[in-house]
């Protein structure tokens, strides 16, 4: 068996159930989205970015699988560009079932839904409470939250002199500092521009769930990815990853 790979789907089926019979019982579950990022970053960034975050998760926890990305998510806010696919809740539930079924046939009993998508985050804690109440003998967690991540990014923004406003969480200084890291064939800096840098208060969220993002940003960025640079998104990412580790830890 492959040490280094933690993938499920990059593994063969023999490979999956050694791993489970020698204690591989986790599995990581990212809920991401294909969505518009502005001007400059791939759709595939919600997805890029759950993807090395739970790579780098299971790795930190050992004994850990991570599954195949659930690459679409509740995007409708962001509909109206191109290229944005989104599910509704239902069909996103739906999904989310199959596969956890699936995974339980196989032996796994410990789950952690991670959303990489701010969009997904509120779902994926109403499901992993969901799911828990379902099948109480396992463990469902959703480690990460839009208050968490709200927090995250205005601490990264005192720490490293950036601008408030900057990481807004979408499209903004963190996401692009991170794809800079973990996919920089996936960003083009030369065509990054700043979208709404206001403040990511409740009125704000209201409005743009309400009108989409194109009401409270043309381009569809929230932030300003000026300031991005790999090297922060090294930083972001191990921050990121211990501010994870340590919700699931106190959740599971
Ligand atoms: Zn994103």
């Amino acid at each position: 068996m492959k040490p280094e790979e933690l993938r499920l789907n990059h593994l063969t089926w023999p490979e999956i159930a050694e791993g489970i019979a020698s204690g591989y019982r986790r599995v990581i579950i990212v809920l991401g989205a294909t969505e518009q990022h502005g001007y400059h970053l791939a759709q595939a960034t919600d997805e890029v970015i759950g993807m090395g975050l739970a790579v780098g998760l299971a790795r930190r926890l050992g004994k850990t699988y991570v599954a195949p990305a659930i690459a679409f998510g509740l995007s409708e806010h962001h509909l109206k560009l191109p290229g944005t696919l989104s599910l509704r809740p239902e069909t996103l539930r739906m999904i989310l079932e199959d596969v956890v079924a699936a995974y339980r046939s196989h032996g796994f009993d410990r789950f952690v839904f991670l959303p990489s998508h701010g969009g997904n985050m509120a779902f994926s804690s109403r499901m992993a409470e969901t799911f828990q109440e379902l099948y109480p003998s396992d463990r469902f967690v959703s480690p990460f939250d839009l208050e968490t991540m709200i927090r995250l990014m205005a601490t990264f923004e005192t720490d490293h002199q950036l601008p408030r406003g900057s990481c807004g969480g979408h499209a903004c200084a963190f996401e692009t500092s991170l794809m800079l890291y973990l996919a920089p064939e996936m960003v083009q800096m030369d065509r990054a521009v700043p979208g709404y840098t206001g403040a990511l208060d409740e009125a704000f969220v209201k409005k743009m769930f309400q009108e989409g993002i194109t009401g409270v940003s043309e381009v569809g960025v929230i932030g300003d990815p000026a300031r991005a640079t790999r090297a922060l998104g090294e930083i972001f990412f191990d921050k990121t990853l211990e501010v994870i580790h340590r919700a699931l830890e106190a959740g599971e």
